[in-house]
């Protein structure tokens, strides 16, 4: 993105030269999101995180990876809530899935859902390097069909401390029907690209990628749909792309 504010601009500590992050947070000044990564994120980020971002940096869709405030918040998270047994919809080479791991106590789990195999294992040697590995049980496949399966047995309804969904946009409201039975009373199901780009807000002329622009009205519809569900409690936030957290409450 070039704007005149990019000129008066600090440069990356790091790099010496400014980077475009518009596609990694909504707020409007690239330089204050690259202040609070430098100041406050990358400073803390766990050497595994770092590796593997770099490591999907390499990837043509390395856009889709949660940002490192992003990861730092859901580390938080997890902890802060004492998560333990969890469920994440949509790996892609893993960052928001490590950075869960990470948060979980040694005997924590993830039940880690993705279509793709291959790009879960293109961040898996840094996953078993960070000596999380053993918490995650990937499965390759639609989500869909395993949250159904899961709930065919009565113990696995709210048994799960915290869901994170990151996958197809267009099936967010399948998810949500499902997790709301999976998440215990009082856990917390997050929704990952709320904000969709801030496409949400823009009128149909605001030129967006075709995906983008396609995958908007699933977005609105569940924004919707949270509001009105009186099984949980909301917070938007605007960190990364968006992030709907719910506390389910009955
Ligand atoms: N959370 C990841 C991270 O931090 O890097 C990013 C996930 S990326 C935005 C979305 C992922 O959802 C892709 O890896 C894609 O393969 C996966 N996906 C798409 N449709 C899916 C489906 N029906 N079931 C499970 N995973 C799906
Ligand atoms: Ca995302």
């Amino acid at each position: 993105m070039a704007s005149d504010k990019e000129d008066d601009a600090p440069k990356s500590q790091a790099s010496g030269e400014y980077k475009d992050l518009s596609h990694k947070s909504l707020l409007r000044s690239d330089a204050l999101y690259q202040y609070i990564l430098e100041t406050s994120v990358y400073p803390k980020e766990h050497q595994c995180l770092k590796e593997l971002r770099d490591l999907t940096e390499k990837h043509p869709w390395s856009i889709t990876a949660v940002p490192a405030d992003e990861g730092q918040f859901l580390n938080m998270l997890v902890k802060l809530i004492n998560a333990k047994n969890t469920i994440e919809i949509g790996v892609f080479t893993g960052y928001s899935l490590l950075a869960t791991a990470l948060a979980l106590p040694q005997d924590g789990k993830i039940l880690a859902l993705d279509v793709n195999r291959g790009d879960y294992e293109l961040g898996l040697p840094v996953i078993e390097k960070a000596g999380v590995a053993h918490k995650i049980d990937f499965r390759e496949g639609p989500a869909l069909p395993v949250l159904d399966q899961l709930l065919t047995d009565e113990k696995n309804k709210g048994a799960f401390d915290f869901i994170f969904v990151d996958a197809d946009k267009e099936n967010y409201l399948n998810y949500h029907r499902r997790t709301i039975e999976l998440v215990k009373v009082e856990g917390v199901i997050a929704y990952d690209n709320t904000l969709w780009y801030g496409s949400v807000v823009d009128t149909s002329e605001v030129p967006h990628l075709d995906y983008i622009k396609r995958l908007r009205g699933f977005v609105q519809e569940l924004n919707k749909a949270l509001a009105l569900d009186s099984r949980i409690e909301i917070c938007q936030l605007s960190i990364g792309d968006g992030i709907t957290l719910c506390r389910r409450i009955s």
